[in-house]
């Protein structure tokens, strides 16, 4: 879906793609996941309401979904297989080009800000585990004890996962649901800009990173294209270099954001990748494209009213 005539702003967040249904999903669930997107969607658009910057809304719009337990980010990220939270976040800033992230932080509340430093403070872009942590230290981000971000519900999923492995089952089966966390905006000047952050996968191991902390992967903004935040199969998305693949197409084609994004999730489909991926573009438009039968998602632009949307059908 996309928006037209051109709005002064826009911002979208996602909180994850999946299989959720109206079946598996409570009533209470369902109202704390729209109750969570609107409100990130909310503390996005008071920055960009009063002229602020676009990256300065994704990571408000992300934080808030970060502290948010019913999104696996931050507080209520899924559990490695050795039972701890290891934390991804990308930030990215379209009109410089300017990227920040980070790789399996323990420590750091809000893994978002720490990448944001990471991109304005630091001269690198991408740091991981032990040393991101010491980063976040120094910076002065509010650190907390590893069980801050503990969430049952996750830790039952974990659980339920080791127990599948005993009887013989993949420990890893990436048609799980996800529930990473994203942000994308383009503000009253015309920037734009991505966030996205996650636990990862539930049983991941041997250190594995995903596509959300990779730049060019889960996360990517052009002020010449457009800024995609994705969710999803990981290791689909990196193959194919997903969120930059968009913006190629949109930089080089001339397509429109949604057909592009549209075209790379046809694509991931045929690699058999499942996930999606929200957008906004350099010329105002700005939505999402998806191939799960669910992805918590919801946009607001200028003058316009919040909407949230978990199911395929909405
Ligand atoms: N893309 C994330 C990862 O692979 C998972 C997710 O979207 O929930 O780490």
């Amino acid at each position: 879906m996309t928006d037209s005539p051109t709005p002064r702003w826009s911002l979208v967040v996602h909180g994850g793609s999946g299989r959720l249904n109206r079946a598996n999903v409570s009533i209470e669930t369902d109202a704390g996941y729209r109750a969570g997107l609107a409100a990130a969607l909310a503390a996005g658009a008071a920055i960009l309401e009063q002229d602020g910057d676009a990256v300065s809304a994704v990571e408000a719009a992300v934080r808030v979904l970060e502290d948010d337990p019913h999104f696996n980010a931050g507080r209520g990220a899924v559990f490695t297989a050795e039972g701890r939270n290891e934390l991804d976040a990308a930030i990215m800033d379209g009109t410089s080009r300017a990227a920040g992230a980070v790789a399996g932080v323990t420590r750091t509340r809000n893994p978002i800000r720490l990448a944001r430093a990471v991109m304005a403070d630091s001269p690198h872009v991408l740091l991981a585990r032990d040393g991101a942590d010491v980063f976040a230290l120094e910076q002065g981000l509010e650190q907390v004890e590893p069980g801050w971000f503990r969430v049952e519900e996750r830790w039952q999923a974990l659980q339920a996962m080791k127990a599948a492995a005993a009887r013989g089952e993949s420990l890893f089966d990436k048609t799980l649901k996800y529930g990473t966390v994203g942000a994308v905006a383009r503000d009253a000047a015309g920037h734009v800009a991505a966030a996205t952050s996650t636990g990862g996968l539930t049983g991941k191991r041997w250190g594995r990173i995903g596509d959300s902390p990779l730049i060019g992967a889960g996360t990517w903004a052009d002020d010449r294209s457009v800024a995609v935040s994705a969710t999803g199969s990981g290791e689909d998305f990196i193959r194919l270099a997903a969120a930059h693949e968009i913006s190629a197409r949109v930089r080089m084609l001339g397509e429109a954001p949604q057909a592009a994004a549209d075209h790379v999730l046809a694509e991931l489909r045929a690699v058999d990748g499942d996930g999606g991926i929200i957008f906004a573009g350099h010329e105002g438009s700005c939505g999402w494209s998806f191939n799960t039968p669910s992805m918590l998602r919801g946009r607001v632009t200028a003058g316009g009213a919040a909407e949230v949307r978990i199911y395929d059908d909405e």
